[in-house]
């Protein structure tokens, strides 16, 4: 199978063909025809799998052929739950859109307005952005949805898991009825299938791979730890292994921040990313990590979601998720593009029963290591780490008074945030990041 074969038009498969790319990949190959055709389409894909391209590429090819109209309304809106996720995908846009005659553009929370609105007033063809952001610059009167003609919502399980079912309600009551939706999500819970029901119009399922399996190329290992002893063990399998790109994932923002310290003390270049980080500092650390220069990344799952770091050799679950579904975005992110990869989980008593969960979806039982000095406690409970405990406790912690240009759903934040201790008075300026983690 070719991009040509596809239907794709010429300017799109110069720009493919400069990007490097042969062969359509599973995702592209299954999705982008019933794109092409106008149908709505509903596609089980991670990132990692060539999902961006898989819609990208027919919308680009849809909108291209169409009328352009005089004003440039935005004709094409993709959404995504994070900055990160919508700058990739915003990237993707303007390199498959190279030889094309259409406009682009990206918004998110967290960085000025200003540059955004300016982009906007000069006319776009194809806009991708996060939910709070959108919704804040649509109520400012800066930007119309009134002509989308085609709907991407990307990422849609971490839409749901950020809080942005409410957002994502009210930008569908501002785009016309009519209109072509395209819904990609890593996993299909009750919820997700409750709101693909809601938005797409007997849509065409297509799926990258087996729903919730892992990877092949993927070599699994579980060590059973020692609560207090994680960190140390974490910092010998690095320094040890002389492993050069490595992406930690904890449970909480606080946690994050508290390893990536421990790391740095120990020697190992080292950075946290996290909602409660500047969007300069994500950019950064995830610059660094890519170019080499930050051997370890230490990541919440929010944060984490989305991002596009090829062939990474090591994933290690600091504590691993009591989502399993979790378990397996966050393994996705190595072995890509046929690279083995290693999923390392440090898991201490009182996981078992997350650890037990996870290999259950998983379908396989991982295999389990025990390193001398960094044995379990014998006497440590197995009852479970409460749910949320630690994430919310957070979260409350970071509850500081926010901007109306806040990432993120403000809206159904709001009984939460009402139960939550008084902000104290500071001179701090607002939190601009995204809370939900
Ligand atoms: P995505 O899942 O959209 O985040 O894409 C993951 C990575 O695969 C990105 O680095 C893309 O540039 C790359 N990619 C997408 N499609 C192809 C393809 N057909 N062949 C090779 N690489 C691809």
């Amino acid at each position: 199978m070719s991009f040509k074969a596809l239907g794709l038009s010429e300017a799109l498969l110069k720009a493919i063909s400069k990007k490097g790319y042969d062969t359509p990949s599973p995702i592209q190959a299954k999705a982008i025809p019933p794109v092409l055709e106008g149908k709505d389409v509903l596609a089980s894909a991670q990132t990692g799998t060539g999902k961006t391209a898989g819609f990208t590429l027919p919308l680009l090819h849809i909108l291209s052929e169409g009328q352009t109209l005089r004003k440039r309304p935005v004709r094409a809106l993709i959404l995504t739950p994070t900055r990160e996720l919508a700058a990739q995908v915003y990237a993707n846009v303007k390199e498959y859109s190279t030889f094309l005659e259409l406009r682009s553009a990206v918004i998110f929370g967290g960085v000025n307005q200003k540059p955004q609105i300016a982009n906007l007033r000069n006319g776009v063809d194809v806009l991708v952005a996060t939910p709070g952001r959108l919704l804040d610059l649509h109520g400012q009167g800066v930007l119309s949805l009134s002509k989308v003609e085609i709907f991407v919502l990307d990422e849609a399980d971490r839409m749901l898991d950020m809080g942005f079912l409410r957002d994502i309600q009210r930008v569908i009551k501002i785009m016309p009825e009519h209109r072509q939706n395209l819904m990609f999500s890593a996993t299909f819970s009750k919820d997700i299938k409750k709101l693909a029901h809601g938005i797409l119009n007997h849509p065409v399922q297509v799926e990258a791979q087996p729903e919730n399996s892992t990877v092949d190329a993927i070599s699994q290992k579980v060590y059973r730890v020692a609560k207090g002893k994680k960190t140390g063990l974490v910092i010998k399998l690095i320094s040890e292994g002389d492993w050069k790109q490595v992406l930690v994932f904890t449970r909480t923002k606080h946690g994050a921040n508290k390893l990536c310290k421990k790391m740095i003390s120990a020697g190992i270049t080292a950075a946290a990313i996290h909602g409660n980080k500047s969007q300069g500092a994500r950019t950064k650390a995830l610059a660094g990590f890519k170019n080499g220069s930050v051997r370890v990344l230490v990541a919440t799952d929010i944060a984490a979601r989305g991002l596009d770091i090829p062939l990474l050799p090591h994933v290690i679950n600091f504590e691993i998720p009591n989502i399993s579904e979790d378990y397996v975005h966050r393994i996705g992110r190595t072995g890509r593009a046929g690279a083995s990869g290693e999923a390392i989980s440090l898991v201490s008593a009182d996981e078992t029963t997350y650890l037990r969960a996870i290999e259950k979806l998983v379908g396989e039982k991982i295999p389990v290591e025990i390193i001398e000095g960094f044995e379990p406690d014998p006497d440590a409970s197995t009852e479970p780490i409460k749910q949320g405990q630690g994430r919310q406790r957070q979260q409350r912690r970071s509850n500081k008074p926010k901007q109306s240009n806040t990432e993120g759903s403000n809206r159904s934040n709001k009984s939460r945030n009402s139960r939550s201790r008084k902000p104290k008075r500071n001179n701090r300026r607002p939190n601009t990041s995204n809370n939900k983690e």
